[in-house]
């Protein structure tokens, strides 16, 4: 896949002008904030009702007691399934309401195809689509000069701890680690048996090299009516069952024979050590800049760099999203950092709809909408 493919590009200005048209014919004074309820959703329709906002959730049966129970949402609208929001009569409702959408992590797990969605969507709807292809990903960090773990081509090539990888943000769900090419034939046999992931998803499968070490991740938001890179949040997951292999003594640990996964149950904040932030932010500026090139206007509100400290407290970034992240709601109402940039409760989904706000009120918002 080339990272920057012609036809696309002009497909892609094609379905950015039609967006903006569609954005011509909203009363800005009326805007609602629309989301599908999972993921971050009580994040962004918090926000976005303290920005005074009218907030909207899609939601499925099964979820709609979370957003009853937790009162953010204006109107709840229910929907089948989440590529619902694909249908021409969900738009057209959305439409009406003057509805930006925010897209969150279930955009890129359960729709996939955001190029049917012709309504306005706040963030570069392309930078999103980079995200879902991990090779797009790894030329994208190192084109911004950033140090990623090795990415192996072939199982056949697997000379070290490599983490196994799956298409689309699952999560974690069904990753293995492998050290060599039988252990990856092995462990890739036993997590098809388990239903954790399918054959396809093995061929397919993103090999990568494992760094032993730290995890953080930096929720930053690009803001167009400031022209900065603001860090909002920092967070590490609480994944099981690697997160519980610890309370299994080692000698058990071998005759059982584990393989950790890396299913995500949730996430902790983390403050980091403040010397390290120079190159978390230095990392963040360069995406950005990248983005520019990559994907026309570039960054435009969240992303995150999921990344590790090494031993000799060395960055090395193995992802990035390109829209809000879920570890940012350990940041409601308020992370050590956007109190230190805002001198008020900040977090991501407010900021968003803040910056949504300022958009309105100097009459940029076509610049922050695809
Ligand atoms: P859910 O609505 O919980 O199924 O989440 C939607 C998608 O986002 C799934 O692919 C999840 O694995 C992923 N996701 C949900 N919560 C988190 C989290 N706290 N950290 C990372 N990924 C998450
Ligand atoms: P991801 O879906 O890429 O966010 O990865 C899910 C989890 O796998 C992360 O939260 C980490 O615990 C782990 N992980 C992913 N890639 C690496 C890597 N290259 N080195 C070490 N741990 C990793």
């Amino acid at each position: 896949m080339k990272i920057n493919d012609e036809e696309r590009t002009k497909k892609m200005e094609k379905l950015r002008e039609e967006i903006l048209n569609v954005l011509s014919c909203y009363d800005q004074n009326r805007i609602s904030i629309v989301t599908l309820g999972s993921h971050s959703a009580l994040n962004i329709l918090k926000g976005a009702k303290e920005e005074g906002f009218k907030a909207i959730c899609l939601c499925r049966e099964s979820e709609r007691i979370i957003y009853e129970s937790f009162g953010v949402a204006d109107e709840i609208i229910g929907i089948d399934d989440y590529s619902d929001l694909l249908k021409k009569e969900f738009q057209k409702r959305i439409a009406e309401m003057n509805g930006i959408l925010i897209p969150h992590g279930s955009f890129n797990a359960y729709i996939g195809n955001l190029e049917e969605l012709k309504i306005p969507v706040f963030g570069n709807r392309e930078l999103m689509y980079h995200e879902t292809v991990r090779e797009m990903q790894d030329r994208w960090l190192k084109e911004a000069g950033l140090e990623t773990p090795r990415v192996i081509e072939k199982p056949e090539e697997i000379d070290r701890l490599v983490i196994v990888k799956f298409p689309g943000a699952k999560g974690g769900k069904g990753y293995f680690l492998a050290v060599d090419y039988d252990d990856f034939i092995k462990k890739s046999s036993e997590i098809v048996k388990s239903g954790l992931a399918s054959k396809d998803d093995i061929k397919n499968a993103f090999i990568q090299e494992y760094i032993v070490g730290a995890n953080v991740y930096f929720s930053f938001f690009y803001s167009p009516a400031y022209e900065r890179v603001e860090l909002i949040a920092v967070d590490r997951r609480y994944e099981a069952d690697v997160d519980g292999l610890g309370k299994v003594p080692s000698s058990i640990q071998i005759k059982a024979d584990i393989s950790p996964t890396y299913t995500v149950i949730g996430n902790f904040p983390v403050v980091l050590r403040e010397s390290l932030l120079s190159q978390a932010l230095r990392a963040a500026e360069n995406v950005v800049e990248v983005s520019k090139k990559i994907a026309h206007p570039g960054m435009v509100g969240p992303f995150c760099l999921e990344a590790v400290f090494d031993e000799n407290a060395r960055m090395k970034v193995f992802e990035i999203s390109a829209r809000i992240v879920a570890g940012t709601n350990v940041g409601i109402p308020v992370s050590p950092y956007s109190y230190i940039l805002f001198g008020e409760n900040m977090y991501m989904g407010r900021r968003i709809s803040r910056e949504i706000k300022l958009g309105i009120e100097r009459g940029i918002l076509d610049r922050m909408i695809f």
